[in-house]
């Protein structure tokens, strides 16, 4: 087995013309760990990508697995000599070889008892032992793709790099391929990258989450870290919804207050005269009949686990994620308790 580095992505750009696409990304993907990279369409998540790779070639900044260099102002491995295996959204697998003959495709190097053999494993690790001889156009959408995840993985790359790789199929399949290909990944130990614009699949499965918008890495972190201390609006809003308030600092009790409810400042907090704005997450709030914060509630609807309350409170509107824990929803007055753990200053 190949030693394990990092793949690292220090200080990189990359321009098309005058327009920078991707601006002084710095990622470092760790063996054994699922790095997403989040974003909306357009952000340079695929060109940050073919950075790695080596399909693109950065303007400034360096690309490196553990110490070496693979491309800088001076250097450019060419992507064949990387050993990076590359997956993308279609499955681009050979139609005229079957399942073991698409994965052995990258293992010309061995003699050909290994090929099988390893082809055969690889398989088996995908739970595709009985379509071993099946053509392309005989797989379902999802047996195509963990068929190319194991064709990448097979000839035992220093990385994997997945571009949108299941979002291609069916909603019905899409978890349980993910499942197999993200545990055959993980198993071997390498750093993966998953390009993805879908927040609950980067949250669930992602051990390491960097946000991209127009180029730049706005936050990276653990997938919990993100969701509850985002750095600003934009980064919040790329994992989910989220409320605004408009926030006072009370000096004397130390408290942010808010329309909906106070809690205490949090110890990285810069006190401030000015209002300011407080961000948190729809599920922020506990019911608490005996709590002074009063709203009324103006419509509920269950949306399975969760309740959508949209309630006010002297003029402050909110909708709130609540669980749907009761027979019939809340109605008329609630009591509200906001949870500090969801609040961030934005
Ligand atoms: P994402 O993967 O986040 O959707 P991309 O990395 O594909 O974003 O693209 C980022 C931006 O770069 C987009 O505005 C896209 O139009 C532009 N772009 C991508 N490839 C090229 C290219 N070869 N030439 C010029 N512009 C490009």
């Amino acid at each position: 087995m190949t030693q394990r580095h990092n793949l690292i992505a220090e200080n990189v750009s990359c321009k098309y013309g005058d327009t920078l696409i991707v601006d002084s990304a710095n990622l470092t993907l760790t063996p054994g760990k699922i790095t997403a990279l989040l974003g909306p369409s357009g952000a340079g998540k695929s060109t940050l990508l073919r950075l790695f790779s080596g399909l693109e070639t950065p303007s400034s900044g360096r690309v490196l697995h553990g110490d070496t260099v693979l491309s800088d102002d001076h250097i450019m491995i060419p992507a064949e000599r990387r050993r990076i295996g590359i997956v993308f959204q279609d499955f681009a697998l050979f139609p005229n070889l079957t399942a073991t003959q698409n994965i052995a495709f990258g293992l010309a190097h061995l003699p050909q008892p290994e090929r099988l053999a390893l082809a055969a494993d690889w398989l088996a690790r995908i739970s595709l032992s009985a379509r071993a001889d099946a053509y392309p156009h005989q797989m379902s959408g999802g047996e195509q793709q963990r068929v190319t995840i194991a064709r990448a993985l097979a000839p035992d790359p220093v990385a994997l790099l997945m571009d949108e790789p299941f979002s291609g199929l069916d909603p019905a399949l899409r978890d349980d391929v993910r499942q197999t290909a993200l545990s055959a990944i993980q198993s071997l130990g390498i750093p993966a990258l998953l390009v993805t614009h879908d927040a609950a699949e980067a949250m669930l499965h992602a051990d390491h989450l960097a946000i991209m918008h127009a180029g730049k890495i706005s936050q990276q972190g653990t997938p919990d870290t993100l969701y509850t201390q985002p750095k600003d609006e934009a980064t919040a809003t790329a994992l989910g919804p989220i409320i605004k308030l408009t926030a006072h600092h009370n000096t004397t009790t130390g408290e942010i207050e808010t329309p909906l409810g106070n809690i205490p400042a949090p110890a990285s907090f810069a006190p401030t005269k000015a209002p300011f704005t407080l961000g948190l997450r729809p599920e922020a709030f506990t019911l608490d009949p005996s709590s002074t914060v009063q709203a009324q509630v103006r419509s509920a609807r269950r949306n399975g686990p969760l309740t959508e309350l949209k309630i006010e409170r002297e003029g402050t509107n909110a909708t709130l994620l609540v669980p749907s824990n009761t027979d019939t929803p809340p109605s008329g007055t609630i009591g509200l308790r906001l949870n500090p753990a969801l609040c961030f200053v934005l």
